[in-house]
């Protein structure tokens, strides 16, 4: 048998795609929203039959392993390649040029982590380790939760770079997956693809074992762009997150890689967040694949509120169903699942959506009812999310319900909104004229 044929063979496609979308069975057929376009309503089928995909909105279609070349942005031969190691085939056209290149690359990298990535954990463990080990206990992480995430300690030894050299890596091979041996005085972080393998690294530095004449800055350090890592498509936690948010139908997002590992110590597992940047529509994006129901668990400080508001309207745009939470009291998820476990589960299950949270907060701690000011205020940071909500009917829900909760006739909130509405159409516009039009291109060629 041709060798892609007991690939494709040994390998199901409804697995495949499942380990990416959610996938509800259609008669003979499984059916989601399709990734490659954006919908609401699913047009993307799978055949278990055929072993095929299909997109009846955007006409996409294919098998197992052109599936996973539009998922990950491999060649034919890379894609092959991770599905065959899946199904235990050994590829024996492994000397074909391409083969070779993809192997020189993505598989040198992953490599190079991998064993990065078994040091850093053997040394957190090892007399090395003793202060990085205290500090993730001292902040409220499980020895469980530290070997599932298999977070690790860069020492400051070169042990790695001998290793590294031992194993015949080149320093080019080293600087192509980001130099992990670079690492020092670091709590690292593995950042996994959701096969599990690791990526890249985030490394926190640990001040209180750093000599005199070594910087502490930056607080985090992360892996540079690589063949394998791009950060605008990362959410941390993924791997582990997936199967608990199929399960509950809903995505957390949180700042950073400690919330995430505390999150999983309080028993919520449906959980992520960005690494090393901010959360971006892409990232939504993705989390879209599994859920539509995504909350925002951000810091209480400004920032973090500042990112919410700017997820949220992302989110709308994406047509997805935000909410967003209160963690008072606490920095930020990793202190409250620390200082009280069982809330964190309860803060989530009361998750609001947008207008409702702004409401909730805004009008909680005024018992005598808003200034005029204040409602002004709290209007102006509804208008974003009004504009941005792509479904009417939840729009106009939302009109009235403002409305009625500030105590202001519904009209004037349709004002602010139609106003609100004709300056982002202003701004656009200035965008536009700002870029060249074709004429111009045009003139230029002539
Ligand atoms: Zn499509």
């Amino acid at each position: 048998m041709d060798q892609v044929e007991e690939v494709k063979k040994k390998t199901d496609i409804v697995e495949l795609v499942g380990q990416y979308l959610e996938l509800k069975r259609a008669g003979i057929n499984y059916s989601c929203r399709c990734p490659f376009h954006q919908e609401k309503t699913p047009s993307f089928m799978v055949s278990p039959e055929r072993q095929v995909f299909r997109c009846f909105g955007c006409g996409e279609s294919g098998d197992a392993i052109s599936f996973l070349q539009k998922m990950e942005g491999l060649s034919f031969p890379e894609a092959l390649k991770i599905l065959a190691d899946r199904a235990g085939v050994q590829l024996q056209f492994s000397n074909s040029k391409e083969m070779t290149r993809a192997k020189s690359d993505k598989e040198k990298v992953l490599a190079i982590n991998l064993l990065a990535a078994q040091f850093f954990k053997a040394a957190l463990w090892s007399k090395f380790g003793h202060e990085a080990l205290q500090y993730l206990l001292d902040r409220g992480l499980t020895e469980e939760i530290i070997k599932k995430f298999k977070i690790g300690y860069a020492p400051p030894i070169d042990q790695l770079e001998r290793t590294f050299r031992q194993r015949g890596f080149s320093y080019q091979d080293l600087s192509q997956a980001g130099s992990p041996q670079r690492f020092k005085y670091r709590i690292m972080f593995p950042i996994f693809n959701i096969f599990g393998d690791v990526i890249g690294f985030s490394g926190r530095i640990l001040e209180n074992v750093l000599p005199k004449d070594v910087s502490p800055h930056p607080k985090y350090l992360n892996t540079p762009e690589t063949p394998v890592f791009h950060k605008s498509n990362i959410l941390y936690g993924l791997n582990f997150a997936k199967d608990s948010i199929r399960k509950t139908k809903k995505a957390i997002v949180v700042e950073g890689q400690m919330d995430v590992a505390m999150s999983h110590v309080a028993g919520v597992e449906n959980v992520v967040a960005s690494s090393g940047t901010a959360l971006t529509s892409e990232h939504l994006k993705i989390l879209g694949r599994y859920t539509l129901d995504i909350i925002f668990a951000f810091d209480e400080d400004e920032a973090g509120q500042k990112a919410a508001e700017k997820a949220v309207v992302e989110a709308y745009d994406l047509a997805l169903e935000p909410k967003l939470t209160t963690i008072e009291g606490y920095k930020d998820v990793g202190e409250l699942a620390k200082e009280d476990p069982q809330s964190w589960e309860k803060i989530v299950q009361a998750a609001l959506p947008p207008i409702e949270w702004l409401v909730s907060r805004s009008i909680k701690t005024k018992k005598d009812g808003l200034s005029a000011v204040e409602k002004k205020d709290l209007v102006k940071k509804a208008l974003p999310f009004l504009f941005h909500m792509s479904d009417e009917i939840e729009k106009a829900h939302y009109l009235v319900y403002l409305a009625q909760n500030l105590g202001v006739p519904e009209i004037s909130v349709e004002k602010a909104l139609d106003k609100f509405s004709r300056s982002q159409k202003v701004s656009e516009k200035e965008k536009i004229e700002k870029t060249p039009t074709k004429p111009d291109l045009e003139e230029e060629l002539v």
